[in-house]
């Protein structure tokens, strides 16, 4: 999952960052309106945090740009703008939900585990897949109803292979869902990931497809 952080106070910024990361999720944060515009155009995410007062303009610009273009990526707006006025102007510029500051982290994180079982299409919050159960808000993992203990980025990854069951996803399309720019990827981290996680899970359930990659296969 990967998501999209625009908050000029560098504090929140990067306390979310480093709690978000930790979750999983792979966060790219950036500062103001014009980075911001520029990161929508050259990277596909899956939710985006958007503070409303940003030094070069307002967040509602980035929203209503967002929108004009029919983009449905879920929109969370986190804000000192604590007024009625403000909230319904969030939501009717097409925000899918709209959080005050001060806030706490849990609340936060589990508002983010809604909209994106939303634009998944999930009506609930554990995915499950044959015989294979995931819930984002535990990061439990189970199969035949075994809890499975996975790290971070083992996690993300079932996530995404999860999330798109039966359909290949190449080894960039995976590191795009779980590191953000200024991670260090060694060239072979998800090979390295998915051999961890195949000791765990068993071996047939991940299948490499050879110069293509991996993809998750439903088993009775
Ligand atoms: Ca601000």
């Amino acid at each position: 999952m990967r998501l999209l952080l625009i908050e000029d106070d560098l504090m929140i910024s990067e306390g979310l960052t480093t709690a978000l990361r930790q979750s999983g999720y792979a966060v790219d944060a950036v500062a103001d309106v014009q980075t911001a515009k520029l990161s929508l155009t050259n990277e596909k995410y899956d939710l985006i945090i958007l503070d409303l007062g940003l030094p070069d303009g307002s967040g509602l610009d980035i929203l209503k740009k967002l929108r004009s273009h029919h983009d449905p990526v879920p929109v969370l707006i986190v804000t000192a703008k604590d007024t009625l006025k403000d909230v319904v102007a969030g939501l009717d510029s097409g925000a899918d939900d709209y959080m005050i500051k001060p806030f706490e982290l849990e609340e936060l994180e589990a508002r983010i585990r809604v909209l994106l079982r939303r634009s998944e299409g999930r009506a609930s919050p554990v995915l499950t897949l044959g015989n294979i159960q995931l819930n984002p808000a535990t990061h439990g993992f189970s199969i035949d109803g075994r809890q499975i203990i996975l790290s971070a980025r083992e996690f993300a990854i079932i996530y995404a292979l999860m999330e798109n069951p039966n359909s290949v996803l190449s080894r960039q399309q995976i590191e795009e869902k779980i590191y953000g720019w200024n991670e260090e990827v060694e060239s072979n981290a998800i090979e390295y990931h998915i051999s961890q996680l195949r000791k765990k899970i068993g071996r047939d359930i991940i299948r490499n497809i050879r110069g293509v990659g991996y993809v998750l296969e439903k088993k009775a």
